[in-house]
């Protein structure tokens, strides 16, 4: 993920390693920080050692660069960020429309739980940090689902932008994630 080349620079785990390999913290290979694409190359080697015939071979690339969980493998740090946003999205799609200070305060630790304990650490980090941003903008909105919603794709824009991704028009977060496009 580019937020391990963005990282503070003084914490030599968060080391950006050639190939868009992102380590864990203890040190080996983080495959839920780091793209299918530079987990390949990761193992390239060992598999290309391997007695595994060619065709054989070829056969799990194709599949696994469609979706490694359609091939049974693990999710990489793309994956898992597809299927997260799903559920984000869908989180303020089921918010009430005006929200109760109890339901307000459990989605903020929801949140606040969220952000500590993200599988992609890397990416949990970014977003904390952005979440914290002193000027205290970027802190969850949830008086409402309108609110929250708008909120969520500002920190789905965030990652985009991150990313070198197209930004989404927030102003159309609910046709996408809540009533459908409009024919
Ligand atoms: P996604 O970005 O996964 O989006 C899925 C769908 O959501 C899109 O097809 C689009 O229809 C819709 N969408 C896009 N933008 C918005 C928006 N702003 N509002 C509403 N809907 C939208 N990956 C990294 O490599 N590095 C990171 O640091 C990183 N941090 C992440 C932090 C979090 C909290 C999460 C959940 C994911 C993170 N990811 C990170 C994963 C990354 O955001 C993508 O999920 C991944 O790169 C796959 O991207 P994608 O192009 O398939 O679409």
């Amino acid at each position: 993920p580019s937020s391990s080349t963005e990282t503070k620079g003084h914490d030599p785990s968060k080391a950006k390693l050639p190939n868009g390999l992102v380590l864990d913290k203890d040190g080996k290979p983080c495959r839920l920080c780091t793209d299918a694409a530079s987990w390949r190359s990761l193992t390239k080697q060992a598999k290309a050692s391997s007695s595994t015939p060619a065709s054989t071979t070829a056969t799990t690339t194709t599949t696994t660069t469609t979706s490694p969980t359609a091939n049974g493998c693990p999710p990489d740090v793309e994956e898992l960020g597809r299927s997260t946003w799903t559920f984000l999205h869908s989180l303020t799609a089921a918010y009430p429309t005006q929200a109760s200070t109890e339901q307000q305060t459990e989605m903020r630790s929801f949140l606040k739980l969220f952000s500590r304990l993200y599988p992609c650490w890397v990416c949990a980090d970014d977003f904390r940090t952005w979440m914290a941003e002193p000027s205290g903008r970027n802190e969850p909105r949830l008086a409402s689902r309108a609110d929250f919603g708008t909120w969520m794709c500002e920190a789905h824009n965030e990652v985009n932008r991150k990313l070198g991704k197209k930004e989404f028009d927030c102003r159309f977060w609910e046709e996408r994630w809540r009533t459908g496009w409009k024919d």
